[in-house]
């Protein structure tokens, strides 16, 4: 049977920025993906958080537009503000990028291949996968695995430990349209990231929808968690498209791509990380819930992931689960768990998003924080957000 080091499954933000790390690292990785071209399928607005190329050492050359604004639309109003440069790049230039910097630092990326199950044996795990390509089923031995297959995890086959009661509950139906204007839309579209909550008329339903612009198109979508017949959705997206195109590109003929995915919107995993396997990315329900984010939590998994399989390699330690999922939970759990109960209150009673982005609208320093893992906060800054905490709930439940 084959063997290798470290073997990922997913080749995403997480699989990929594992790949690559471990490899520079020296650990021999073999990455296994589904899809035949690594980001081409991967449907996302795309939107980065400022200084993520940086963070994770990619060219600047994957990015589309450079939007300082973020505009939120209510039923009641609109807000602005701004919280440092955020950027927009596509899931095929960005994966694919990372893909190819994986490959040039030696990882072994493996397209058309579906991860089946796996098995423990006694100082590492044997994987099983179909290979699409041959048409055969595979094994192949690992000392160390990472799990990154994004919201399509259905993980309590593989490992009873990393079964989580609420996944289903959590994923939330999207639709995008990428939609191509003849001519270029108006200078501000370009230069924003939009995002807009509201109640649909049509459905009574609570819609989470979004602007990006991108170099050449504008993703345009939507999301509404629980299953959405797919008519209903688009009917949605329609409507949402007439109001941005009044706005943004009136007048001007344009074409249309749709895509649709699911994104995942609950609490974290419990477990994500036993016998030598780790659980990554989206997989392991790192999304915020309020925004739909979790390209920055994707990655940082990945880097997580690989440092404890090089550790391993080094034999500083016996599980690399044990680090990683320790680590991973401390820089994590504790924002997206707030963030998934703080969506379920606004979400509850709309009134009170109006409430919060009042207060986010007045104070800009409250604002910028909350756009930063809580493992950077000084002791003043957790002080602060206490304050401003305790502030937007006593508002929020008179509204
Ligand atoms: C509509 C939409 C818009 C979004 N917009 C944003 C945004 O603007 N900014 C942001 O930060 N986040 C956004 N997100 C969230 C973001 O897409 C995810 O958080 C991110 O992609 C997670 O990365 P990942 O590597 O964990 O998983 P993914 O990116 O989903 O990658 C998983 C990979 O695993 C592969 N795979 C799946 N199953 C198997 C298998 N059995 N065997 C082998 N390979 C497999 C898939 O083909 C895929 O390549 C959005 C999500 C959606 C759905």
């Amino acid at each position: 049977m084959e063997s290798t080091e470290f073997l990922i499954v997913g080749c995403g933000p997480a699989g990929g920025i594992a790949a690559r790390e471990a490899a520079r690292a020296g650990v021999a990785t073999v990455v296994l993906e589904r899809d035949a071209v690594v980001g081409a399928k991967r449907v996302c607005a795309a939107g980065l958080r400022p200084g993520f190329c940086e963070a994770f050492d990619l060219p600047r050359s994957i990015v589309h537009c450079n939007p300082p604004l973020i505009s939120i639309t209510t039923a009641k109003r609109n807000y602005a503000f701004g919280v440092g440069t955020a950027h927009t790049t596509t899931r095929e230039e960005l994966d694919g990028t990372i893909a190819a910097l994986a490959r040039a630092a030696g990882a072994d990326i493996r397209c058309g291949m579906l991860f089946r199950s796996l098995e423990r044996e006694r100082d590492g795990v044997v994987v099983e996968y179909a290979d699409y390509r041959a048409g055969t089923r595979k094994k192949i031995r690992a000392r160390s695995v990472f799990l990154a297959p994004g919201s399509s995890a259905r993980l309590d086959a593989v490992d009873p430990r990393f079964a989580h009661r609420d996944w289903n509950a959590g994923l939330i139906t999207c639709m995008q349209y990428r939609v191509y204007p003849q001519s270029p839309a108006i200078d501000y579209a370009y230069g924003v990231l939009e995002m807009h909550y509201y109640v649909s008329p049509r459905s009574g339903r609570n819609v989470i929808a979004w602007m990006f612009p991108k170099r050449d198109h504008l993703s345009i979508g939507l999301g509404i968690q629980a299953k959405i017949p797919g008519a209903e959705l688009r009917a949605e997206l329609d409507a949402f498209l007439a109001t941005v195109e009044r706005r943004l590109f009136a007048g001007i003929p344009f074409t249309i791509r749709t895509e649709g995915n699911l994104l995942y919107g609950g609490l974290p995993r419990r477990a994500i990380g036993a016998d030598r396997v780790m659980v990554g990315g989206t997989a392991a329900g790192l999304v915020d819930a309020t925004t739909g984010e979790g390209i920055h939590e994707a990655a940082t998994t990945g880097r997580l992931a690989a440092r404890s399989a090089a550790a391993s390699r080094a034999g500083r330690v016996r599980d690399p689960a044990v680090p990683y999922e320790r680590a991973t939970k401390a820089a994590f759990y504790g924002r997206l768990k707030h963030r998934h109960h703080l969506m379920a209150f606004l979400e509850r009673k709309p009134a009170r998003f109006d409430v919060l982005f009042e207060q986010l609208e007045a104070t800009p320093v409250f604002a910028n924080l909350l756009q930063h893992d809580r493992n950077d906060f000084s002791a003043l800054q957790w002080m602060y957000l206490y304050a401003q905490a305790a502030k937007f709930s006593l508002r929020a439940m008179r509204a």
